[in-house]
């Protein structure tokens, strides 16, 4: 799946609508790799123009989905980049080195859980090491599986879901912003579904919001230091997080026919969102979220 985002076209059809072929089942975290059809990382059409020459980044979840555009993305625009993932998904992580190498760039991978306080910070630490400082800091790593019912929602699941999503942003902002210079920037990810929650989703959605709320107050705090905190809300997205566990099987045929576009989104067309956002260009842009979710309202 590619397509030109240079060219002007209708975005209802510049991407297939779901179908059949979107039931496809992996344990989770998947892997991209293993995906049919595959969705665009935009390694086949993204081109940079040097709006993030020099500069230092640290994505989460940088091997498949969302986080791997935003590698990709980053990369060509000038960016060294440390990648974090999950140790499982040393196959979709290894293309995405390949491609930021390719992009004559600096790639730095490091595999962990995040859900381990002590991880988050020797992650920041040996990105600090090895590119010789830390910018940006996109927080795209993100668990989520679907439970129909609350009585079968364990206390296990809760924790993973709010560990995953919630205390590894606290503690990766907290380690980075130590070494975060004034230009510096930090993306968070939230979800359509922070606003309209999906009844299968009550932990995911609740981080979700959290998520919101921690980066509006976390962007005032440190604003004065000239770090600027934002963050990308998508709906839904072509990823390896939907097939493993993020949604039931029988609703993938149907993914994303809901939004008034039509279909469901692509990661390369998030990636400049985050681009974007940590740009100098987005100077005057703080606390913000930028949408992008194929038209459904938000607050
Ligand atoms: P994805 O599965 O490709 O990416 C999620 C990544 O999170 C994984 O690749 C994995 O590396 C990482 N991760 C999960 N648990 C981890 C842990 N304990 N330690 C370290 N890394 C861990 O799926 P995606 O859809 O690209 O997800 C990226 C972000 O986008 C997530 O925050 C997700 O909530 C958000 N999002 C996705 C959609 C969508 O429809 N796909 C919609 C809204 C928001
Ligand atoms: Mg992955």
């Amino acid at each position: 799946m590619m397509s030109d985002p240079n060219r002007m076209q209708d975005p209802t059809t510049q991407y297939p609508k779901a179908g059949p072929e979107y039931k496809q089942e992996q344990a989770p975290p998947g892997l991209e790799t293993k995906m049919d059809p595959k969705p665009d990382d935009g390694s086949g059409s993204y081109k940079g123009s040097g709006r993030l020459a020099g500069r230092k980044a640290v994505v989460t979840g940088a091997d498949s989905g969302i986080g791997r555009a935003v590698a990709i993305a980053y990369a060509r625009e000038g960016a060294d980049v440390v990648l974090t993932y999950l140790p499982e998904e040393e196959a979709d992580a290894k293309e995405v080195v390949q491609q930021i190498e390719q992009a004559g760039r600096k790639a730095v991978a490091i595999p962990g859980d995040l859900k381990d306080e002590a991880f988050c910070e020797s992650l920041i630490e040996s990105a600090v090491k090895e590119l010789g400082g830390i910018d940006i800091l996109a927080n795209v790593a993100g668990m989520q599986q679907y439970v129909e019912d609350i009585a079968d929602l364990t206390t296990e699941q809760f924790d993973a879901t709010f560990k995953t999503n919630v205390y590894a942003l606290f503690w990766l902002c907290k380690a980075a912003i130590r070494h975060m210079p004034a230009g510096g920037a930090i993306i968070n990810t939230s979800s359509i579904q922070a606003y309209s929650p999906s009844e299968i989703l009550l932990d995911y959605a609740t981080t979700k919001s959290a998520i919101n709320t921690f980066s509006k107050a976390l962007a005032q705090q440190v604003a004065p230091k000239g770090i600027r905190v934002n963050v990308v809300a998508p709906g839904p997205v072509w990823t390896p997080l939907q097939i493993s566990g993020g949604q039931p099987q029988q609703v993938l045929p149907e993914f994303g026919a809901k939004t008034p576009l039509g279909r469901p989104g692509q990661p390369a067309e998030m990636a400049a969102a985050y681009v974007f956002l940590a740009s100098q260009e987005a100077s005057y842009v703080v606390g913000e979220t930028l949408n992008a979710n194929g038209g459904m309202p938000t607050p």
